[in-house]
């Protein structure tokens, strides 16, 4: 089961660049997206199949599939014959004891012998490593915490990615120093003195970037900023916060509007309808004696040329609403 907690491990990049982060965000409801969601399915899918759960392929996504088979296809290639392996292993009670509000679940670890390998699957699409990754280094000591802190000589860290594999070993004991930074990361967290710092990396994915003013204040000096002044790479990381900011004050407007706020000119479009496969797999047997459906391969581009799929086969999703200003 997962846990929530302030200071997870996932969110420990942004805390160490912006401490108050957790705090400023934490009465903020989480959203999704598409690329959340998708990745959820994902992680369920190869926790099924490191479990040994029957899996039914009807309605789930062909790609989502494959990445999720070949996850745990390198889970069991390194567990190899003497390896046992601990899906979804939750380490809240284990980090516990360096600050009540540390908590992450690792996807996979895998014991042998003396050594301990912590494997995390990311399905985003810019590659993460693993080297000195906050993440990884933490899910490292609660699984040390959990399976034994003197058990083990070398600890191995794994990111699984479609198109990255980044692996790095360390002794125990490198795992068992990161305690100390960690610690003084939540300490940080906590102090009700450190101010908000805004940065691109940090802001991305913050909850708090909707009601933080050092953020709207940063985005604002940026923007006056006179281009020929600036190196490019500073111009570029200063726009992506701007950026940052300006998407979250449309989410937020977006959502006033919804609830029925008065925004002048400006008002919701309703988004588009879009139709795709839910069954691919079954679409393509149904296709299977039909090579000109079969090469084509969205729906919409098979009616364009008389070919009807289905409704068992397709689903309809639609976008989000968007902005308009109407005069
Ligand atoms: S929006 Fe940026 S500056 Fe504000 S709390 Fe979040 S990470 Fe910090």
């Amino acid at each position: 089961m997962t846990i929530h907690t302030l200071y997870s491990a996932s969110s420990l990049d942004r805390l160490a660049l912006c401490p108050p982060s957790a705090r400023l965000g934490k009465d903020i409801p989480d959203t999704s997206s598409i690329h959340a969601e998708k990745g959820t399915r994902i992680h369920e899918l190869g926790e099924m199949l490191l479990t040994g759960e029957s899996v039914d392929i009807v309605g789930i996504d062909a790609d989502e599939l494959q990445i999720a088979t070949k996850y745990a296809e390198y889970v069991w290639e390194v567990a190899g014959e003497d390896g046992v392996i601990y899906v979804e292993e939750s380490f809240h009670d284990a980090l516990a004891k360096y600050h009540p509000e540390l908590g992450g679940t690792a996807d996979t670890v895998i014991i042998i012998g003396d050594e301990l390998h912590v494997i995390d699957l990311k399905t985003g699409k810019a590659a993460v490593q693993a080297m000195e990754n906050k993440q990884m280094l933490t899910y490292a000591l609660g699984a040390l915490e959990h399976h034994g802190i003197n058990k083990f000589s070398v600890v191995h860290l794994h990111i699984y990615q479609p198109g990255n594999i980044s692996h790095v070993s360390y002794p125990a004991t490198r795992i068992k120093s990161w305690a100390n930074e960690l610690i003084e990361i939540a300490k940080r967290a906590d102090d009700p003195f450190e101010k908000p710092n805004p940065s691109a990396k940090a802001c991305h994915f913050c909850k708090a970037k909707t009601v933080c003013p050092a953020i709207r204040e940063k985005a604002i000096t940026n923007a006056q900023q006179d281009f020929a002044e600036n190196n490019l790479e500073k111009l570029l990381d200063d726009a992506k916060l701007a950026i940052t900011w300006a998407e979250s004050i449309q989410e937020q407007a977006k959502q006033a509007i919804l609830d029925g706020a008065d925004a002048g000119h400006w008002h919701l479009k309703n988004g588009r309808k879009m139709i795709s496969y839910k069954d691919k797999v079954g679409a393509e047997a149904y296709f299977a004696e039909n090579a000109q459906a079969f090469e084509l391969k969205s729906p919409s581009a098979l009616k364009k040329i008389g070919i009807e799929v289905p409704a068992q086969y397709l689903e309809e999703k639609v976008s989000a609403p968007s902005l308009i200003r109407k005069e």
